[in-house]
């Protein structure tokens, strides 16, 4: 049997390695609108102080607190948006409504549920105050949300919903951003045909590459679409110089096994370094990583196993982190959680597995143990891409001889979101 060159790598010393040799692509300004999802690249702070003029909370009355419960003359009315052209005196009160700015002279409101209206005196409406207030109840005071030059983003925040809400509350039109990273998918191989063909004998259709698009687009990137490279050396370079031209990052899969046709790790070692090229991992073995030097940045390349659950695994484990890196993230890694197993599940001895699983949340109400539970997605071969089928964790079994119980504690690294399992 031949023996491959390459030696084999741990996964956590490989993974150490790739982000080793990942930085951050350089940051840009983007407008607000198109910054959801990316990673802030400079922190932001508050201009202003928020709210900038004290704000009622409430609909209600704006009042002299120390006037106290009784009845009083209505001055006026201010409503969100409008400035108070009048004064407060004691005595008098002013209707107001939740989010308009306070008029001067009151310095409480009292919400509407505490008053009732009064007939009208001299074509001047009347109010009861049931309730005695202290001064600033009911009020936003200037700042008391954001005070003036406050940071309300650090650097590295991702930036979701709320944090897209609070750059728009400071006014940050435009954020300097980490870009999203291209990543060119080529998948190789004789055998592939198009997803949209009816494969002739002896071929099958390229899954690989419509599963990592989507991959790359779930985590952040941008695919760029290489097509099928056929198992020749001169059509395979010519692609993957276009990949290591035009993107961030490249994915191969295919080809890096070691039949003859496994033409990736010399074309790789020809365009770059190959840093290395076996993992000690089931599935994806033959993971390879390389890295070129191209117009003055650093090229990443993953040359994924062909079989489509080695792909996808070895995607997560290790570019996933990558692209993470590139786009900025202070901490690349996927997140681990302990989740008990549903069912005995083998161990192998010779190589560390990650083992496809769906992660449920369970009460314990029927089991007494409640916490995460992991369901194995059943029959692990590298080729079954339906073991990959809702499968939202890889859980990490240790490589040992023997069967981990069901009920055993094991961590699970997250691939997927948990909305709708
Ligand atoms: P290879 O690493 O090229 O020897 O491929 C290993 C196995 O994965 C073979 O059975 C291939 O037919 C299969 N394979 C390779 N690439 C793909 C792909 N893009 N889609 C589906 N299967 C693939
Ligand atoms: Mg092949």
């Amino acid at each position: 049997m031949p023996v491959s060159p390459y030696e084999m790598w741990p996964v956590p010393d490989a993974l150490e390695l790739v982000l080793a040799q990942t930085q951050s692509l350089p940051a840009h300004q983007v407008a607000l609108e198109q910054a959801v999802g990316l990673t802030l690249a400079a922190s932001v702070t508050a201009p202003e102080p928020l709210p900038p003029f004290p704000a009622s909370v409430k609909d209600g009355y704006a009042v002299v607190a120390a006037d106290g419960p009784g009845e009083y003359t209505v001055l006026g009315e201010v409503t969100a948006g409008r400035v108070p052209n009048f004064t407060v005196t004691p005595g008098n009160v002013a209707y107001i409504t939740t989010g308009a700015p306070l008029p001067p002279g009151a310095d409480a409101v009292v919400m509407v549920e505490e008053t009732t209206p009064l007939p009208a005196t001299n074509g001047q409406p009347r109010v009861y105050i049931g309730k005695a207030v202290r001064s600033g109840d009911d009020i936003r005071a200037v700042g008391i949300d954001v005070t003036q030059g406050q940071q309300v983003l650090a650097a590295g925040t991702r930036l979701e919903a709320a944090e897209i809400g609070l750059l728009a509350t400071v006014g940050a039109a435009q954020v300097s951003v980490y870009p999203r990273p291209t990543v060119a998918i080529l998948s190789t191989g004789d055998e592939l045909v198009e997803p949209s063909h009816r494969p002739g004998p002896g071929q099958i259709r390229d899954s690989n590459r419509a599963m990592i698009r989507a991959a790359v687009q779930a985590a952040g990137g941008i695919p760029l679409d290489l097509g099928i490279g056929r198992d020749n050396k001169d059509e395979l370079m010519t692609l993957i110089r276009r990949g290591l031209t035009e993107a961030d990052m490249l994915i191969t899969s295919g080809g890096v096994s070691m039949g003859d046709l496994d033409l990736l790790k010399p074309i790789l070692e020809n365009e770059g370094q190959v840093h290395f090229g076996r993992i000690l991992m089931k599935p994806g073995k033959p993971l390879t990583f390389a890295t070129a030097h191209v117009a003055g940045r650093k090229r990443l390349v993953f040359a994924l196993p062909g079989n489509p659950v080695s792909s996808l695994v070895t995607f997560y484990l290790f570019a996933v982190p990558a692209l993470r890196k590139l786009a900025g993230w202070p901490n690349p890694y996927l997140q681990r959680v302990q989740a008990h197993l549903s069912q005995p599940l083998p161990l192998d001895a010779e190589r560390p597995e990650y083992h496809r699983a769906t992660l449920r949340w369970d009460p314990g109400v029927n089991n007494g143990c409640g916490g995460f539970w992991a369901r194995s997605t059943g029959s692990q071969s590298s080729s079954r891409l339906l073991s990959m089928r809702s499968a939202n964790a890889l859980l990490e079994l240790p490589q040992r001889a023997g069967v981990l119980e069901q009920g055993s504690m094991v961590t699970a690294l997250i691939i997927g979101d948990m909305i709708g399992i």
